[in-house]
This record gives C-alpha cells, structure tokens and sequence, in this order.
C-alpha cells in the first residue's frame, strides 16, 4: 500500500466548539430557562463556559472514559455538558427523564456514572430515587447559587458555584478518535434500555453526513434552528453538531413544549427550521391554525422519529408555506438514516406528487446503507413492491450495544449489519418506505397489513385528533386490525364514519373491524404513541361480531 502524504489528525468533538468560537463567534444560542426568563450568549461565551466545566470536571476526577450524567431540559447549560465532558475524553450520558423510575435507576448503575447533572425541575424524581443509586455518585444542580433548591439529595454542588472560578481557556487532550464520546440508552420496549455508545469519530463523520442536506432543511449560517426534539433523546438528531458548525444560531426551549409555548418562542426569536417529533407539530399546528399564521420565518421543518401524516404535510406545505422534510432514523444510526430532501430531478413534480414522496422517509444518508431481507433471509429488489426487514450499516451504526451481548448478537447479522425491526421497501429511485415495525405488522388471513398506513389515512379525518391501529384477535383471520382514536372536542363518532372516510383511501380488506374512542393515548418516552401498552390494554378485547 502506498500511504497518502497528509496528517493524521483524530476526529474530534471539541473541534466543532474550537471552530464555532473562532469562525461563528457571534452566533448566538438562545436558551428557554426553566426558571422562565430567556438567556442569551454567542458561540465563542459558549466556549468559555465550556473550558471552565472542562477544568471543573477534571478537578472533581473526571478522567477519560468516565461516564458524566445529565438529566435536563434543552439549555444552554446542558449544550456546554454536551462539549465539556466530551472534549476531556470523557462520555456524556444523557438520561431521558421520562423513563419509568426502575430505567432511570438501571442506566445510571449500568453505565457506572460517577456524576449526574440535573435540570432543578427533575430533582424530585433523582431525591426518590437516591437509595438506589451509587453512594459515591456526585450530584450537581444545573442552576445558580440563588436558585439551589431545597433538597435531601446527598452533598448537591451547585452548577454555576463550580465553574466561576475556573480558567476559560483550555487545551483539549488529543485522544484516540475511536474513544467512546456519548452514550443514550434506547427507551426499550421491552426488557432494560439498550446503551448506545457512540465515539468521536462517529459523531464527526454523521454530522459530515448531515451537512450534505443540510440547506435542504434550514441548516445554513444566517438561519436560526430550534431543536424540539430533547438533547437527551439521540443526540437530539445531531443538531448540537451540525448546528454550531454551520454557524446558525440556536433556540433551546427548555420545558415549554406546548404549541402555543413554541410558537411564540419561534416567533420571538425568528425560528427558520425547527426539528421534533409529529406529536410536537400537532400542538405547534393547532396554535397556528388559531392565530391563522405561522411564526414569523419558519420556513424549514424536520419530522422524524415516527410516520408523519399526510394531512400534516399538506397543511404546513399548502395553508403556511413551511417545507416539511420526513426523516428516519434510530438512536443506534447516530440517528439519521434519511431524509425526504428531494434534490433537483423532483421539481417536475406536482404538489401531489411531492407530498406523496414526503410521506416516504426518505433516502439513504451518506454514510449509512441500506437493504431489506425477506424472511427467507434473502435480499430483495429495490422495486418499491417488495418489502422485508431493513438492515442497515455505516460509520455512524452501532456493532453492538455498551456491555449487552445477548442484545448485541440478536441486533446484527452475521455479516455485520444492523437489524432495524422496521419493515421496509424500497423504490428504484432510493427512497425508503416503512411498512412497519416488524412487531405491529398486522396478518389477517395471510396477507399484511401496515398500521401505519392504516393510521395515517385515518388521521387525515378532520375530527380525529391523533390515533393508533393495532391487531386484534380474530376466530377467522388470525388478526384484524383495531383502531384506537382521540377525537376534537365534543366530536362523536362511529365506525360507519370511519369507514365512509377511509373507503377511498385504503384496501376494502384493510378497513378496521371496529374503532374505540379513548380520551388520550398512552406515549413513550420519546414521545411515540406506545402500541405495547395499547395491546396490553387491549389484550383481552374481542370484535363483536366475532364472538359468536
Ligand atoms: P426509541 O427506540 O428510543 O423509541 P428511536 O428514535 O431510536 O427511539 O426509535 C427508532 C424507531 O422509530 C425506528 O426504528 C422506527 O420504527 C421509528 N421511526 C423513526 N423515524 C420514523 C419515521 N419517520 N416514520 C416511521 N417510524 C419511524
């Protein structure tokens, strides 16, 4: 082999502070506090307060490879976490705060973190838990020395009290760009979370990814992006990287998720692109169909995280004129896999034509692979007919899950790809159309049904506010498909209504053999409407007509 003739320098995390300091020093990032006023400052502050926690940690005994928690909203204070502990070689482990008490305690004891940040406003939830936690674990409230609360947590160190005093400069050690940076625990539906451990050349190289679509959804220096979606939930979609380093200026939201909450953050501070989850943008919808406008320059939405609705695409894109990108990914893929940006070859296309292929998710990043599997194990063709498991690989995928080797061998494939447990096809063209989760695919009398298709032509209905479609048993079928719906206000409806509605729009042998009107559906921690739940409630329901 004849080495290239250029230096070998590691990918590393500080490297994106380092530049956004010095070549987007102005940007500034804005941030929602939860104690309720807005906090203002600029990159190259950023980088100053991120040097002092850097020399904070390393004088509490950080060392590289130690695991640092957080537990808080989206702010300026947990940004810097996101650069301070990494750029020492340590791994920022966030926590998602809206796991169930039992997950909390697993990942903090499985990760062996030695110290946890918190939001003042999930101290409570850390207090109950405290007996179950290590007894050397340090605690540090994300706030200033005024706004300590008053808490039984063990010896709690104050945010703002531990860096005033340190230097704001630092020199970043130069670690091995292999070493582990990050680690997100995956909700799980089933069994303990699953750690996800990413490193610095990973984060580096998918936010090099991001950047080749990233004016597509908003993603260009004179912008101002807002990440709904939680730094503690996948590295909220890689915007904490891609963001900075593109020199937009950011909009944290802290705890004020509400649509009427988000629009007038957005409207304030001239929000272009905002990224989050549909169940985000229905509450951001409703607010704007209110006020009959939508916050003044938001242009740019990235949906991800489950199926965006059809009816949601043609409302943003038609009534208020914001360009609406469908992504996919998983906390194992970093966690972009693709994107709807459409690229030149689609501006032929009708508005009809290109809603439909936003209701897709979309093509391949660059650096990730895609394939789908029948259950023969045989590839199949990219015809977008066929459809089977996607399994995907790239330099942003996990090979395994952090110390879980049952978990890690049934995710991969021999051949060292990663198995999604979505159901895809794929079109000629590339683009990406999941069928479902493996697990609430529904077969009735050998033939499959997609819930999600299903649960996307019925929230078009004007009246149903969000739905899910699960299986149900069925004498004669196996299973028929379920619907579970929340109406509008005051809104009755049956399942002739239903029917009349969908008959245009799915298979006859698709129609739901019944529907149940619930005042809320149950979520999961990342927001996703929770079909495990949903079919444990409905585990011993029996479709009237089939019980005789
Ligand atoms: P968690 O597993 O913690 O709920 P993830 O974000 O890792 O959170 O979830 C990944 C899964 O979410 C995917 O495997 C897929 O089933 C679903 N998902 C993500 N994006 C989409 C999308 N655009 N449409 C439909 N489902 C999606």
């Amino acid at each position: 082999m004849l080495n290239g003739r250029m230096m070998d320098m590691p990918l590393l995390i500080s490297s994106i502070i380092d530049y956004a300091a010095d070549v987007r020093s102005s940007s500034e990032i804005v941030s929602q506090t939860v104690e309720g006023n807005i906090h203002r400052y600029t990159y190259a502050d950023s980088h100053r307060r991120t040097s002092q926690l850097a020399n904070a940690l390393k004088k509490l005994g950080v060392n590289e490879g130690d695991r640092v928690a957080t537990l808080a909203w989206n702010g300026y204070r947990h940004f810097e976490l996101y650069y301070a502990v990494t750029g020492i070689g340590a791994v920022c482990h966030t926590i998602n705060p809206r796991l169930f008490a039992d997950q909390i305690i697993y990942v903090i004891n499985h990760a062996k973190d030695r110290i946890i940040f918190i939001d003042q406003t999930f101290v409570p939830i850390v207090e109950k838990l405290v007996d179950r936690l290590p007894n050397d674990l340090i605690y540090v409230i994300l706030c200033n020395k005024g706004d300590m609360p008053d808490t039984s947590l063990p010896k709690p160190l104050c945010f703002e009290e531990l860096i005033s005093s340190e230097a704001s400069t630092i020199s970043w050690p130069n670690l091995d760009e292999r070493a582990a940076s990050s680690l997100c625990y995956t909700s799980g539906t089933t069994g303990n979370p699953k750690g996800v451990l990413y490193s610095h050349r990973s984060i580096l190289l998918h936010t090099f990814g991001m950047l080749t679509f990233a004016a597509d959804v908003g993603l260009t220096p004179s912008s101002t992006v807002l990440p709904v979606v939680p730094l503690f939930h996948a590295n909220a979609w890689g915007l904490p990287f891609a963001v900075p380093l593109v020199g937009a200026k950011l909009v944290f939201p802290g705890a004020a998720l509400d649509g009427a909450s988000l629009f007038s953050l957005m409207d304030r501070e001239r929000v272009k692109a905002a990224w989050g989850v549909p169940t985000i943008w229905l509450g951001l919808l409703a607010e704007m169909r209110k006020q009959k406008r939508k916050p003044q320059d938001f242009s740019f939405m990235l949906s991800g995280g489950s199926a965006v609705p059809r009816s949601m695409i043609q409302e943003l894109e038609k009534e208020f004129g914001v360009d609406v990108t469908h992504g996919w990914g998983m906390t194992e893929c970093s966690p972009v896999g693709s994107t709807t940006t459409l690229g030149s070859q689609t501006k032929e296309l009708s508005f009809d034509e290109k809603v439909e292929l936003k209701t897709y998710q979309g093509r391949r990043m660059y650096t990730v692979d895609m394939r789908i599997v029948g259950e023969d194990g045989k590839l199949l063709p990219h015809d977008g007919k066929a459809f089977g498991e996607l399994q995907v690989k790239g330099h942003a995928i996990i090979d395994g899950y952090h110390e879980d080797e049952e978990a890690s061998v049934a995710a991969m494939t021999e051949d060292g790809w990663l198995k999604t447990g979505d159901v895809a096809r794929i079109t000629p063209e590339g683009f990406m159309m999941l069928v479902d989760r493996t697990k609430d695919l529904i077969k009735s009398g050998g033939e499959w049904i997609s819930s999600i298709d299903l649960e996307n032509a019925a929230q078009g209905h004007p009246s149903i506010m969000e739905c899910a479609v699960i299986s149900a048993y069925h004498p004669q079928w196996g299973e028929r498909p379920l619907l579970i719906a929340v109406t509008e206000n005051d809104v009755t409806l049956n399942l002739e209504d239903i029917h009349e509605y969908l008959n245009d729009k799915v298979a006859k042998w698709w129609l739901p053999d019944d529907v149940v009107f619930v005042e809320e559906l149950p979520h999961t921690a990342t927001g996703k409407i929770s079909k495990m739940t949903l079919r444990e409630q409905f585990k011993d329901y029996k479709f009237e007509h089939s019980e005789s």
